[in-house]
């Protein structure tokens, strides 16, 4: 059983498999495995741009997101006709003959990777490039795996692949994804601690950040920084000390990472 392997640690966010998935299907009829696909209003890989933080503690995540081709596809129940169907591989694919005028195979992924082609009237999406895997092509791979330049994204057995410590997208919804991802980030708290009596930073403030989803430290480095990565979703007290100064506060990380305002240790 083949399966994809996203090491999103790596991941620049350059775009070229996205444009590379474009390039490989536009325009170009690869039956029967897919209907060409529209030049705009599709991407069947998507590179999503996560901005994080905020305040002077902001970062950047891409997450490559396409089809997970699901062990348990809830695309392949809404489909009529076997117009959804598994290869032996593993990947899944919609006929695009079978599948013409089934709007509901869009509706029912819940990763939202289908699109529909207004123009065919059929749904579309990542086929995991099984007419190069299939045929007789210079590329052997899928074209997005082939344009990534670094690496990120890794296509092949399951059993060949580095699989551990990775995740899948919603493995709740029990979809059983075959898209694994190293890497996907956790949530963080940063901040920067001054002394306001003394206008400037501190330094080797030892920073605890403390719930019931753990305990986690970190120490002020040379310009008062510190960020306490790897963060489940849930509710915090943040304690900041050093030379007898405490502060304290609370802070949540269920909806999003905290990039904090200044923090005056006095
Ligand atoms: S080509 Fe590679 S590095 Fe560039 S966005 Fe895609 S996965 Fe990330
Ligand atoms: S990600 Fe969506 S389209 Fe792909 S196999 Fe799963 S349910 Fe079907
Ligand atoms: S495997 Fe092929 S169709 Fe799927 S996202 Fe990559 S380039 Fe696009």
């Amino acid at each position: 059983m083949k399966a994809f392997l996203i090491d999103v640690t790596k991941c620049v966010g350059c775009h070229a498999c996205q444009i590379g998935c474009k390039d490989e299907h536009c325009d170009n009829d690869w039956a029967p495995y897919a209907a060409p696909q529209p030049e705009v209003g599709q991407f069947w890989l998507k590179v999503n741009q996560y901005e994080r933080g905020g305040n002077s503690h902001v970062r950047v995540a891409y997450i490559p997101t396409l089809c997970n081709h699901c062990e348990n596809a809830p695309c392949m129940k809404a489909a009529k006709n076997g117009a959804v169907y598994r290869r032996e591989d593993g990947l899944v694919l919609i006929d695009p003959v079978k599948a013409k005028g089934q709007k509901k195979i869009v509706e029912a992924c819940p990763y939202h990777v289908v699109y529909w082609n207004e123009e065919l009237q059929i749904p579309q999406k990542c086929t995991g490039c099984a007419h190069l895997l299939d045929g007789n092509h210079p590329i052997s791979v899928p074209r997005c795996v082939d344009n990534c330049h670094v690496d990120v994204i890794t296509f092949g057995e399951e059993a060949d692949l580095d699989l551990e410590g990775t995740e899948v997208l919603h493995p709740e919804w029990g979809t059983k994804p075959r898209v694994f991802y190293k890497g996907l980030p956790k949530k963080f708290i940063a901040g920067t601690v001054y002394d306001p009596v003394a206008e400037e930073v501190v330094i080797g403030a030892a920073v605890t950040v403390s719930g019931e989803a753990g305990t986690y430290a970190a120490v002020t480095n040379d310009w008062g920084d510190f960020t306490v990565d790897g963060l489940p979703e849930a509710d915090w007290t943040v304690t900041i000390e050093k030379d007898g100064k405490q502060t304290s506060f609370s802070v949540s990380t269920k909806e999003k990472d905290q990039g904090l305002p200044d923090i005056a240790l006095a």
